[in-house]
């Protein structure tokens, strides 16, 4: 059964852990947990959607109504699962959590609908990569809180209709464009993440300092948020990385010269990209002239799947214009090339920088 967790809002405590079955996502740490924000008003940034989602709570608490179904998209590591955790707390309610690619058939499904209690919430991440058998079983579900069942082949099939009760789906995906439009359209709020501000990573590094107790200067924690590609999973992992640093090679306080010298140590360059993002760009200009090339040529190239590099590495690379997409490909920029240290006129030069 694909079921992962189930907990009592109430008491706080995930059951049975946060588990992600995706290779890419490993189990998070108790740091991670202590890390997430567990209320809506501990969370930082992303003001307009907070606001709507805080409406949309209170109204359906006053109506005592069930809350609609809300789909968040965006990059990896914006706050969705955040999101999808503080909801049911604030609505006082159970939180069941599946992920979209172990959903394959509508019998993955179907024990979560089942024991879904009312007004009670249903977060399947990576809600795209959900086989199309479930997600045309979900349809009637997010409608009418009702589901037809078959059961056996043939001419033993039996079609079974149930009831359910109602309940809020809270989908989240790296990648709305893929979402077919029926689904799309059964969420009635859509709301996508953005990067975070180098000011609200910095709110968000100082506040975890605090909950892993270790001293930092507001410079130090501008350094780390300023490294951070505007994604606070990327922020608590730096700072975890500078924390060990500073209590193996200093005195175990963060000051500025601690934290670029451990970011350094990491590869993390000056606008936060690490080895790996380098990488990318630097095998579409070394190989691919600079491009254009399609995605799926340089993750050939770079023995990796297409999807990690879609879904991980190439939005902060598109957002912060070091990197284009053209009708014929991925095109690296003059902002990039700069950045990497190659000359244009001469893609095999080796880069000057890093
Ligand atoms: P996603 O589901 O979009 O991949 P997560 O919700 O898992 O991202 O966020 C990753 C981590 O970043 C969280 O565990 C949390 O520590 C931190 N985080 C995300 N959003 C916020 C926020 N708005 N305020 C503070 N921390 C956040």
């Amino acid at each position: 059964m694909a079921r992962e967790s189930i907990y009592n809002s109430e008491s706080g405590e995930p059951g049975g852990g946060f588990g992600y079955q995706d290779d890419r996502r490993l189990a998070p740490s108790e740091e991670d947990i202590l890390l997430r924000p567990t209320r809506m008003d501990q969370m930082v940034g992303q003001r307009d959607v907070y606001e709507r989602i805080r409406i949309a709570i209170e109204a359906s608490r006053k109506r005592g109504e069930t809350l609609g179904h809300i789909l968040f998209d965006g990059p990896p590591g914006l706050g969705k699962t955040t999101f999808a955790t503080c909801i049911p707390r604030e609505l006082g309610t159970t939180l069941q959590i599946a992920n979209g690619a172990t959903l394959k058939a509508p019998k993955d499904i179907l024990p979560y609908l089942t024991q879904a209690e009312k007004g009670s919430v249903i977060f399947i991440d990576e809600i795209h990569r959900m086989q199309k058998s479930v997600e045309e079983f979900i349809y009637p579900a997010m409608e009418d809180f009702r589901v037809d069942y078959t059961f056996g082949e043939g001419v033993n099939a039996r079609t079974l209709n149930f009831a359910l009760k109602p309940f809020t789906l809270i989908g989240a995906t790296t990648r709305t464009g893929i979402i077919s439009a029926p689904l799309r359209d059964r969420f009635q709020m859509r709301e996508h993440l953005d990067f975070y501000s180098v000011e609200e990573l910095t709110e968000i590094v100082l506040r975890n300092a605090e909950k892993l107790q270790t001293p930092i200067s507001r410079t130090a924690a501008e350094e780390i948020a300023h490294r951070s590609r505007g994604t606070p999973r990327l922020a608590n992992n730096r700072l975890r990385w500078v924390r060990d640093y500073a209590d193996a090679r200093a005195d175990g306080k963060i000051s500025p010269q601690v934290a670029l010298d451990a970011m350094q140590m990491q590869g993390i360059d000056s606008l936060g990209l690490d080895s790996f993002d380098r990488k990318f760009l630097e095998t579409i200009c070394r190989v691919f002239a600079g491009g254009p090339v399609g995605v799926e040529a340089v993750a050939h190239t770079m023995n990796v799947a297409p999807d990690t590099l879609i879904d991980e590495v190439e939005p902060f690379l598109l957002r912060s214009e070091l990197l284009i997409r053209t009708p014929r490909g991925r095109k690296v920029t003059e902002k990039g090339l700069e950045h990497l240290g190659f000359d244009p006129d001469r893609f095999d030069a080796p880069p000057t920088l890093f």
